[in-house]
C-alpha cells in the first residue's frame, strides 16, 4: 500500500491506523495532512501511540481529557497581578478566570501575589 496522498471524508480508525504504519514504514519526514475528523471505531478503546513509541509533540487549540504522567507547561509567562515573569522555584497558583457548568478557566499567578490580593 503505498503512501496516500487524500483522505477520504469520513475515516475511521482502523484506515488511520493503517496509513500511519503505511507512513512510518517509509522513512518519509514530509508531515501528512488530513481534511476530515479523525474519529475512533469505537468509545475510549483505541490509543495514539504507545508507552513505547510516541508522539513527541501534540499541537492542539483545546484538549478535553485526563493528562496521566504529565509535566504541566503553561504558555503564560508572566503573573497578571504583577506584571513580573515568572522565574525557577517561585511557588504558583491558579487564578480562576471564569466558570461554567462545564468547567472553570485559570491562569497561573505567583502564591505572594494571590495571598496579597485575596480572595474577591
Ligand atoms: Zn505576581
Amino acid at each position: 500500500m503505498g503512501r496516500p496522498n487524500t483522505f477520504p471524508p469520513k475515516i475511521t480508525y482502523v484506515q488511520w491506523n493503517q496509513l500511519v504504519e503505511d507512513y512510518i514504514s517509509q522513512s518519509d519526514t514530509s508531515p501528512q495532512t488530513i481534511s476530515s475528523d479523525l474519529v475512533p471505531d469505537s468509545n475510549t478503546i483505541r490509543n495514539l501511540g504507545s508507552s513505547s513509541n510516541s508522539f513527541n509533540e501534540v499541537h492542539a487549540k483545546d484538549f478535553y481529557g485526563a493528562a496521566h504522567y504529565s509535566d504541566v507547561y503553561f504558555t503564560d509567562l508572566v503573573c497578571p497581578i504583577c506584571e513580573k515573569k515568572f522565574k525557577p522555584n517561585e511557588l504558583i497558583a491558579f487564578l480562576v478566570l471564569s466558570c461554567s457548568d462545564k468547567e472553570i478557566r485559570t491562569v497561573p499567578v505567583h502564591v505572594k501575589c494571590a495571598m496579597r490580593r485575596g480572595a474577591k
